[in-house]
């Protein structure tokens, strides 16, 4: 094993392969206090790439609800018992720095008959089946397994809490699926990091399928080899007619309902840090504002998906989610100032992929307390630019007001 630097963890770690970064790095965040659960971008990656024969069970993109569903079953549980296994009580953070195992050291101290690279499971054929079975649906009075309450219900008041939870692959930067795979058929992009599998090369062994912690490698049986999200890559180069040769957001990005999502690609350094970039949305959000967080960092992989994370949650819960950054996340996105305000304004705004934003100031609108802090919004535009310097989409806070004309009224 190698010895690369991973920011997540605050430190090095083991990898089975040297550091190479990418020039830029395809990276997506998710305010999750924002999504509905309506799984339009599931279908619209499905009815884009996912639709053939062998790829019934496969969803590139699913939204779980939290904390009981898992697609596949239970993946996270699964993952975190095994890591607490090798590790027992060392699983934890000290500051910002990760003191545990990751999945790839896990592995170099689980060596068995069979020494792996990467500590993982196979999940079953049953657990891929029902992406969402038993997450927002009443069962059996009883709890009887795969029957349904017969005369529906009511459902009771409680004090118990829940969140949508959408993911992809993370085009991890120290990608697991790439680790395990023995036949070098997994790589990632060096122009947008976007991480791929080779058809011709894989033979279907599935190691990678083990490996992915976030179990975002899938296995077509009709064709005997691995598949996964391409992170829509004709549509970042620019070959989707509509844009005319420019960077457009993935496709389940740009149908996002709940207007979560905001996806582009950030400019990473030699040494894999991300280059300072002070007026780019995503620079902004995860490493000014530090609002944005990895999922399960404790992972190793160095994911690409960042998360708002969900305010009315348990903080330990999120805590082991998302890492230390939890709190500071939470209070930045509770009381938001002014700039943050204007960035989050242009979460589906456009479909181009936006790489600086320039906010000009408008009138003070309001001023109260939150959370005993003082609050003022300011009606303030924020434009988004392209790559090219050319303004593609400006918005402001305070949402236009429009009054239907006459000839509207009472035609519906
Ligand atoms: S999320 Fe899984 S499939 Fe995607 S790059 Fe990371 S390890 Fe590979
Ligand atoms: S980025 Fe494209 S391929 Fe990946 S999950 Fe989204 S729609 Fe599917
Ligand atoms: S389309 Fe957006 S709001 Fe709807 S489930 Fe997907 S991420 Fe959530």
């Amino acid at each position: 094993m190698k010895q690369v630097y991973n920011w997540q963890l605050n430190r090095k770690m083991s990898y089975p392969h040297e550091e190479h970064h990418p020039g830029r790095q395809f990276v997506f965040v998710f305010n999750l206090n924002r999504c509905i659960g309506c799984q339009t971008c599931t279908m619209a990656c499905k009815s884009t790439w996912t639709f053939s024969k062998g790829q019934e069970y496969m969803w590139w993109n699913n939204v779980e609800t939290k904390p009981y569903g898992g697609y596949p079953q239970n993946w996270d549980v699964k993952i975190l018992k095994m890591l607490e296994e090798t590790n027992r009580g060392g699983q934890k953070w000290n500051g910002q720095t990760f003191t545990g195992k990751t999945i790839f050291e896990a592995a170099e101290k689980n060596i068995g008959s069979v020494p792996q690279r990467v500590l993982g499971y196979l999940p079953t054929d049953e657990e891929w089946r029902f992406p969402n079975l038993y997450e927002d649906s009443p069962i059996h009075k009883n709890g009887d397994r795969n029957a349904f309450h017969k005369e529906g219900t009511q459902l009771p008041e409680h004090k118990t809490w829940f969140f949508y939870l959408a993911r992809l692959c993370n085009h991890c930067t120290y990608p697991a699926c790439l680790a395990a795979c023995p036949r070098n058929a997994i790589y990632k992009r060096p122009e947008d990091g976007v991480v791929l599998v080779d058809q011709s090369r894989c033979r279907g062994y599935r190691k990678c399928v083990e490996a992915c912690p976030y179990k975002k490698t899938m296995y077509r049986p009709s064709t005997r080899v691995t598949e996964k999200c391409i992170a829509c890559y004709p549509r970042l180069e620019g070959k989707d007619p509509e844009t005319k040769g420019e960077p457009m957001e993935t496709r389940c990005m740009a149908s996002c309902i709940g207007q979560i999502r905001l996806q582009g690609l950030v400019k990473i350094a030699p040494d894999g840090q991300w280059v300072e970039d002070r007026y780019h949305p995503l620079y902004y959000l995860v490493k000014v504002a530090k609002v944005a967080l990895p999922l399960y960092p404790q992972f190793g992989t160095e994911p690409n998906g960042y998360y708002m994370p969900p305010r009315w949650v348990p903080r330990n819960f999120l805590k082991q989610m998302f890492g230390p950054g939890v709190d500071q996340a939470i209070d930045a996105y509770r009381v938001p100032d002014r700039e943050l305000l204007a960035v989050l304004q242009l979460f589906r705004k456009t479909n181009r992929i936006i790489t600086r934003y320039e906010i000009k100031e408008g009138p003070k609108v309001y001023e109260t307390e939150i959370d005993g802090k003082p609050f003022t919004l300011y009606n303030d535009t924020v434009i988004a630019y392209n790559e090219h310097g050319k303004e593609i989409v400006r918005t402001q806070v305070e949402e236009p007001f429009y009054v239907r004309p006459n000839i509207h009224q009472n035609t519906i």
